[in-house]
C-alpha cells in the first residue's frame, strides 16, 4: 500500500493524517476541514488505509431482496415520490398472503434477507405490519427480515400507542431480526424542519436505534446528503450516530445516501457531482472511526462509482436487490438491482476480494 508523504504540505492536513494513524478520533473542525479541501486523493488514500486496516481488501455483498408492503404515507417529505395518498392511482397495500405471492414469483434460491421498508399508512392498525413480518417469517423462515426504519417503529408507536420498546419486542416476536437504516436524513431539528422531514425528529430517529440495541438487535444507520445541508450538518450527523455507537455498539454499517434530484420541492437543483459523492464515503470512513462498514450503495451513485468508492474507504455494496423502487422514483436511474454474479463482478474489478455475507456480515463465501 502507498502511504501519504509527510509532512504533508498542508500543514492542517498534516495534523489529520497523523491523528488518523495514530487512531485519534477527527473533530467536527477536522471533518468540516476535510469537506472544504479540494485534496480528494489525500482524503481518499487516507480513507483506504483506514479501511484497508479495519477490513483488509475484502467488500461484503448480500443476496437479498427489497419488499414494499404499502406506499400509502401520512407523511409529506419534500424529498419523497415513493408515497401516495389512499386512493390516489397507484396506491397499494399489500396483504400478507399478496406480498408471499410476490415473493415466491419473484425469489431465487440464495436469497438469505428481505429488506423491507414502507409509507406510514394509518388507513391499517399496527397488528398489520405485525402479520405482514409474521407471514413472511412463517413461509420463508431461512430468509432473515430486516425490516421498517426508525421512523416507521416512531410511527407504529404513535399508531399503536404502545413505547418504542414494546413496538419493537412486538416486531421481534414476529420474525424482526434488524432495522434497516432509513429515516435519518439529516439529523438535525432545523434542516427537518426546512426540508419538511414529515416523520420522527433527531431523538427519536437515535432513540428507536438506542431501545433496539438494548434488545439486542443490530442494526443500520444511513445519511441522505444532497440538499440544503452544510459540511458541517454532514459531520454534526456523523458524530451524533459515533457517540451512540458508543454508547450501544449496535450499528454494523453507516451507509451514505446521495439523494436523488427528481423532486424539484426538496431545493434539489442537479445529481450530486461524483467528487462529492466519494469524498462523502471518504469522509464517513475516517469519522466513523467505530463503525466497521461504510456502504457504497450503488442504487444511488451507480455501478461504476460504487468501484472507484473501493478505493475511497468502503467495504460494502449492499446487495441483489432484485427491484428498488424508493430511490427510482425519485430519480436515480442506475439498475434496479444486480445479479450476484455482477456484484462479484463489480468487487473484482475494482482489485478487491468479494465475501458473500449474512445479513450481520457472518462470512459465507469468500471469492478469492
Ligand atoms: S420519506 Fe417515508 S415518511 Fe416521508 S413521505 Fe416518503 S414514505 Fe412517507
Amino acid at each position: 500500500m502507498s502511504v501519504i508523504a509527510l509532512p504533508h504540505q498542508d500543514q492542517k492536513m498534516a495534523e489529520i493524517i497523523e491523528k488518523v494513524r495514530n487512531g485519534v478520533r477527527l473533530s467536527l473542525e477536522d471533518g468540516v476541514y476535510l469537506y472544504e479541501s479540494d485534496d480528494l486523493l489525500t482524503i481518499g488514500q487516507l480513507a483506504n488505509e483506514a479501511n484497508l486496516k479495519k477490513n483488509g481488501k475484502k467488500v461484503y455483498f448480500i443476496e437479498n431482496m427489497s419488499l414494499y408492503f404499502t406506499n400509502v404515507c401520512e407523511s409529506y417529505c419534500a424529498f419523497c415520490n415513493f408515497r401516495k395518498d389512499e386512493g390516489e392511482e397507484g396506491a397499494y397495500t399489500l396483504s400478507g398472503p399478496e406480498m408471499i405471492d410476490y415473493v415466491e414469483q419473484h425469489i431465487h434460491p440464495g436469497v438469505r434477507e428481505f429488506h423491507i421498508v414502507g409509507g406510514h399508512n394509518n388507513h391499517v392498525p399496527f397488528q398489520y405490519y405485525v402479520d405482514s413480518l409474521k407471514a413472511l417469517n412463517e413461509r420463508f423462515p431461512e430468509v432473515t427480515l430486516k425490516a421498517y426504519t426508525a421512523a416507521e417503529i416512531e410511527f407504529f408507536s404513535r399508531l399503536s400507542g404502545l413505547s418504542i420498546k414494546e413496538v419493537l419486542q412486538k416486531l421481534q416476536q414476529a420474525g424482526l431480526k434488524s432495522l434497516t437504516g432509513g429515516g435519518a436524513e439529516i439529523l438535525s431539528d432545523q434542516y427537518r424542519q426546512k426540508m419538511k422531514v414529515d416523520k420522527a425528529n433527531v431523538d427519536q430517529y437515535l432513540e428507536v436505534h438506542r431501545t433496539a440495541h438494548k434488545l439486542g438487535m443490530k442494526t443500520h444507520t444511513t445519511m441522505l446528503y444532497g440538499s440544503i445541508e452544510s459540511h458541517e450538518d454532514r459531520i454534526r450527523h456523523m458524530i451524533q450516530i459515533r457517540e451512540l455507537q458508543d454508547e450501544t455498539g449496535g450499528f454494523m454499517v453507516f451507509i451514505p445516501l446521495s439523494m436523488q434530484p427528481k423532486n424539484k420541492n426538496a431545493s434539489i437543483m442537479r445529481r450530486n457531482s461524483a467528487y462529492e459523492d466519494l469524498k462523502t464515503i471518504a469522509i464517513s470512513r475516517l469519522m466513523l472511526d467505530n463503525i466497521d462498514h461504510i456502504k457504497a450503495y450503488f442504487i444511488n451513485i451507480g455501478t461504476q462509482l460504487t468501484q472507484m468508492a473501493l478505493t475511497f474507504g468502503a467495504s460494502d455494496v449492499h446487495g441483489t436487490i432484485l427491484k428498488e423502487r424508493i430511490s427510482h422514483a425519485a430519480g436515480a436511474v442506475t439498475p434496479e438491482g444486480l445479479t450476484r454474479k455482477e456484484l462479484i463482478w463489480l468487487i473484482k474489478g475494482a482489485g478487491r476480494i468479494p465475501v458473500e455475507r449474512d445479513t450481520f456480515y457472518n462470512e459465507i463465501q469468500v471469492f478469492e
